[in-house]
């Protein structure tokens, strides 16, 4: 897959498309801009080069056609100051407007289109719809990683319609990154498994096993295991059916010599609540009007023994209910095992949604190694799964 290091951008038109989604409160202000700054290299490389920019994405879940809360219009201003650029807006992503807007562009300049998802066609993948937003430009650019698992109009379809197309710099990192741990991770490789679900998880849980040297699982999803095993989980998280695949799964990593690390030790509490009363006990001996909510201080040594000895690691979902303050201990004490390691060397790799959030507010964000933007997509890409938006690069 090129790249746009292979370009030179110079009297080009690029379309990017750039993930914007960024989180908005009631008065359409931006309350976390990560995304918008992860973009900023990718336009300043083509402008700089004397290229005109021209950028597309989508902005929450509009119904069925424009929604005034979800205009990128919100985000035109903040854009404008870390481009030290003034970015130009068009009120719609194709028709007259946007085909004006984006023919008068001059080099070094930037237009922002407004949300695809203001068309129904933009999810569908609709080509008639994707030509018009290839129309605007002369070199496609994808730097959204974190819908690249989609085969929407702008992110895979449009692709096709150009003879010059490569990834921008978000993309090529969290490919480069995904694969220093999926290719050949430096070893002892460890990978850490959390959140409320296994069947969210068994595909990744699965693959791992054939790479990691270490599989840690923590979270709701261990209760799971717990059960599966003769364990009491009072009224802990449980997916029933699939108490036969966690044998599996334990099973193969026997086969397999992976060192599966489940919790020797739970807090519980006697409600689900923040202000809940809280003890610990042992794994598998949770009293039944009990649910466990979080690792308990033995497992915490021992994952982190386990995380500070590695010198690859991958972590995704949090160790308990992070969302209440006295649950948050378990996945507090790993994210700083995370930074322990990575500062004695090892590679840390943290894969979006609420492990990201929890290590961006916990201030750790640039003490490992790399926070994937791509959540969903992550997780599909570590399944072995092929991304139709990185796909579409390649042909
Ligand atoms: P996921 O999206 O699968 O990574 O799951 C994240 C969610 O799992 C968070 O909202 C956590 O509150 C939840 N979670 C983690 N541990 C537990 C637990 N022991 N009981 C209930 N929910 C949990």
């Amino acid at each position: 897959m090129r790249t746009i290091d292979d370009f030179n951008f110079r009297n080009r038109k690029a379309l990017i498309r750039v993930d914007f989604n960024v989180p908005l409160d009631e008065n359409s202000q931006i309350t976390d801009d990560t995304r918008l700054r992860a973009a900023i290299p990718t336009i300043k490389k083509i402008i700089d080069e004397g290229g005109a920019v021209i950028l597309m994405s989508h902005l929450g879940r509009p119904k069925t056609g424009p929604e005034e809360k979800y205009s990128l219009k919100h985000i035109v201003a903040d854009l404008s100051e870390k481009l030290g650029v003034s970015v130009h807006f068009a009120n719609d992503c194709i028709g007259d407007e946007a085909q004006e807007k984006a023919k008068a562009l001059g080099n070094g300049e930037v237009l922002l289109l407004e949300n695809v998802r203001f068309y129904p066609e933009e999810t569908k993948g609709d080509e008639a719809f994707a030509e018009k937003l290839a129309s605007l430009g002369d070199i496609y650019v994808n730097d959204a990683f974190g819908t690249a698992h989609r085969a929407h109009a702008s992110t895979t379809i449009a692709a096709k319609f150009f003879a010059d197309k490569c990834c921008g710099y978000v993309m090529q990192q969290e490919l480069v990154n995904a694969e220093k741990v999926l290719g050949e991770p430096t070893r002892p490789f460890t990978a850490i498994m959390g959140g409320a679900k296994v069947s969210d998880k068994i595909l990744i849980i699965d693959r791992l096993l054939d790479v990691a040297d270490n599989l840690i699982i923590g979270g709701g999803m261990s209760y799971t295991f717990s059960k599966a095993k003769g364990g009491n989980i009072g009224k802990s998280l449980l997916e029933a059916d699939k108490m036969d695949l966690t044998k599996e799964l334990e099973a193969k990593a026997k086969a397999k010599g992976v060192n599966l690390i489940l919790p020797v030790d739970t807090v519980i509490a006697d409600d689900f609540d923040k202000d809940a009363n809280k003890k610990t006990v042992p794994a598998g001996q949770i009293p039944d009007d009990w649910q466990g909510l979080d690792i308990g201080p033995e497992t915490i040594k021992l994952f982190s023994e386990t995380i500070k000895n590695s010198k690859t690691i991958l972590w995704n979902g949090p160790m308990g209910v992070f969302e209440f303050p006295a649950f948050a201990v378990g996945t507090e004490a790993i994210a700083k095992s995370l930074v322990s390691a990575t500062e004695k060397g090892a590679f840390s790799l943290i894969g979006g949604g609420d492990s990201a959030s929890a290590i961006n507010n916990l201030g750790y964000g640039d003490k490992v190694s790399y926070v994937s933007t791509g959540g969903g997509a992550l997780l599909e890409y570590m399944e072995g799964k092929v991304l139709p938006g990185v796909a579409a690069l390649e042909e």
